[in-house]
């Protein structure tokens, strides 16, 4: 099977395209033909080695496809069933293994290209406006990067849930995008901060979501009400550098966290109700899960510069 493995982290280049035999479910395990994959951002810092993971490796950690083949004391899926998975590493490849626990089946009705664009990105959307800081009617929300795959999905969850938001996005194209997906306001990143306070007649917002990192930490902070949170989930312009709590009480007693999917989804009932809210609202109709490009999975370092030249908007898909 073509797989896509990294033996030296680096640029796009580092990613190597590579023929290895077709795994066998072990106990437990579950066999998927992939049909489509995921390309997340945290590809990137993996391939680059910012996220070290021992070498070599098979990128990628989202998946959808056919079960191929079930191991020993699998029941919740049989072959031919189709499935979608994340958070489990090794899926830039024509199959992988998965462990029977990390598998949601794909409701009749969902494609599965939509199913995979909704999975990580939409989970993680779900955990930030339900559980990381559950969003009131009536509050205010700060949306970094509201034309990317999480952006767009944070965007229309917030509204679902009576918010008012604030996008941030580099071009106009892409501020259209926030726009038409719910966003009240889609501003640009420049002097973000003070529109902000125009915004909210000098309070702040309530939440920033900012997935963006180094170049939005300090204007985030400064966009918070008394006792705001800032939820740093993700650094897609560089690390936030050292940091001193300080800052905190002088900006107003602000709250800050740095949340992964993984503590969001620690047990299999919380990742089947995420996933079945963020399915069931595809479903639906209320929620829509933009696929804003597709290359094929030999083209992997394609879809990563693509990715981090700031070029795409909604999901990148790999199909193998
Ligand atoms: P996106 O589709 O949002 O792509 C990244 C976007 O970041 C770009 O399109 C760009 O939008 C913006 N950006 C701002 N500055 C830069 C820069 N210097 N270089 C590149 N892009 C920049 O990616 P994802 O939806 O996959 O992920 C968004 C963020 O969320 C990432 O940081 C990712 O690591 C994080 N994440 C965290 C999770 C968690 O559980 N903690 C789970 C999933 C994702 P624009 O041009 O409008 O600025």
């Amino acid at each position: 099977m073509r797989t896509i493995r990294v033996h030296q982290p680096g640029g796009p280049e580092a990613l190597v395209l590579e023929d290895l035999p077709v795994p066998t479910p072990g106990e437990g395990q579950v066999l998927v033909r992939l049909q489509a994959i995921g390309v997340n951002y945290i590809d990137t810092y993996k391939r680059a080695g910012l996220y070290k993971v021992p070498t070599p490796f098979t990128l990628g950690e989202e998946g959808a496809g056919v079960v191929e083949a079930v191991g020993a004391g699998v029941t919740s899926v049989a072959p031919g069933d189709l499935v979608v998975y994340c958070n489990v590493q090794g899926s830039y490849a024509e199959y992988a293994l998965v462990p029977a626990e990390k598998v949601v089946k794909v409701p009749p009705g969902l494609s599965v290209k939509t199913a995979v664009a909704g999975m990580l990105q939409g989970l993680t959307a779900h955990y930030l406006v339900k559980s990381t800081y559950p969003l009131k009617a009536g509050e205010t929300c700060l949306v970094h990067a509201g034309a990317g795959g999480v952006g767009l999905l944070l965007i229309q969850m917030a509204k679902m849930l009576g918010a008012r938001v604030i996008a941030t996005a580099s071009s106009e194209e892409k501020r259209r995008l926030a726009r038409e997906a719910g966003g009240d306001f889609a501003l640009p990143y420049e002097s973000f901060d003070q529109k902000v306070r125009e915004l909210t007649e000098g309070r702040g917002v309530d939440v920033v979501y900012d997935g963006v990192g180094q170049a939005t930490f300090e204007g985030s902070l400064n966009s918070l009400r008394v006792r705001g949170m800032l939820v740093l989930y993700g650094q897609s312009s560089g690390p936030v550098p050292p940091f001193d709590p300080q800052v905190l009480n002088q900006k107003g007693g602000l709250y800050l966290t740095r949340p992964s999917l993984w503590h969001y989804t620690q047990t299999r009932e919380e990742l089947l109700w995420r996933a079945s809210e963020v399915m069931g609202w595809a479903l639906e109709g209320r929620l829509k899960i933009r696929i804003g490009a597709e290359f094929p999975l030999d083209q992997a370092a394609e879809a990563h510069r693509a990715l981090q030249g700031r070029a795409t908007t909604g999901k990148v898909l790999l199909i193998p």
